[in-house]
Order: C-alpha cells, then sequence, then structure tokens
C-alpha cells in the first residue's frame, strides 16, 4: 500500500491538460493501484492523476459500490442536468453547487488495458464527471454557482470529497 501525497490548488500540474496513457504499463498498474489506496485513506470517492502530481488520464471512483478504474476516460453521451454540492480533495473546506448531466455513458480501458464503457447516474455520474474534468485543468470551482467555506466542518464533509 502507498499513499501518495495529494496536490493542492495552485499547483501547475492541476491546470494542465494531461496526456493520454499510450500503453498500460505495469508503473501504470502500479499508479492506479496507488491511486485506489491515497482516494481511500483521504475517504474520497474519486481521484484523477493529476491531484498526485502525474498528468496522466487516468482516474479512479468509488461511489460504495467497489471501484472503478478508467484510462483515457472519455463522456461518450450525457442527458439531463442536476445541481448538487461537491468537494475536492485539493480544495479542502470549499464546498459548491455544480451543475452536471445526470446521466453519462463513458468510455475508456481498464487497468488490463481492455476496452469499457460504463452507464452512471446520479452520484457516480458526478464523480466520473468530476474526475474527467481534472484531466482537462478544470477544477469544481470554475463551474460552481455558490461555494462555500467551511473550515470547521472540513473533517466531517471529507467524506463527500473527491
Ligand atoms: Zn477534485
Amino acid at each position: 500500500m502507498a499513499v501518495l501525497e495529494i496536490v493542492k490548488e495552485g499547483a501547475p500540474v492541476l491546470r494542465k491538460q494531461a496526456e493520454p496513457v499510450t500503453q498500460v504499463t505495469k508503473r501504470i498498474r502500479r499508479l492506479v493501484k496507488d491511486m485506489l489506496d491515497t482516494m481511500y485513506e483521504a475517504n474520497g470517492v474519486g481521484l484523477a492523476a493529476p491531484q498526485v502530481g502525474m498528468s496522466q488520464r487516468i482516474i479512479v471512483v468509488d461511489v460504495g459500490e467497489g471501484p472503478v478504474v478508467l484510462i483515457n476516460p472519455e463522456i461518450e453521451e450525457a442527458a439531463g442536468s442536476e445541481i448538487d454540492s461537491e468537494g475536492c480533495l485539493s480544495i479542502p473546506g470549499r464546498w459548491g453547487y455544480v451543475e452536471r448531466a445526470q446521466e453519462v455513458v463513458v468510455t475508456g480501458l481498464n487497468d488490463s488495458g481492455r476496452s469499457v464503457r460504463l452507464r452512471a447516474d446520479g452520484l457516480f455520474a458526478r464523480a466520473l464527471q468530476h474526475e474527467i474534468d481534472h484531466l482537462d485543468g478544470v477544477l469544481f470551482i470554475d463551474k460552481a454557482l455558490e461555494i462555500e467555506e467551511d473550515e470547521a466542518e472540513e473533517e466531517e464533509e471529507k467524506e463527500e470529497a473527491r
């Protein structure tokens, strides 16, 4: 188990366009494993590689239904719209209401390098869209309709962070 350091807002890597993964190597699989360890350790529901300082198109998500790994993820379809609160492990203590598609179909590769296509809605869809934004250097504070700062509730609310 290797828990990596989560970089915080202000780090240039969070604003870069992440590079596609050309081959799912042993090194990539190790990074995926470390990202999962890091996400669970931080009680997050998602993490993108730039958040651990790696500018590569890899995300991990677990909204309570088991880990989902996507390499080079693409949103193929998006439908509906929903406004809900979200936070980010790279922006502790801040929360905002963000409009996202209610349902998405996402394609990519899993950590074996096989093509996957999955349909998600609700929190799962929100987490996927939030993490894919990270790969394009976009943070939720860019899209939030309203941002709340609450240092006191930071620890408690961390459980919902992604
Ligand atoms: Zn985030």
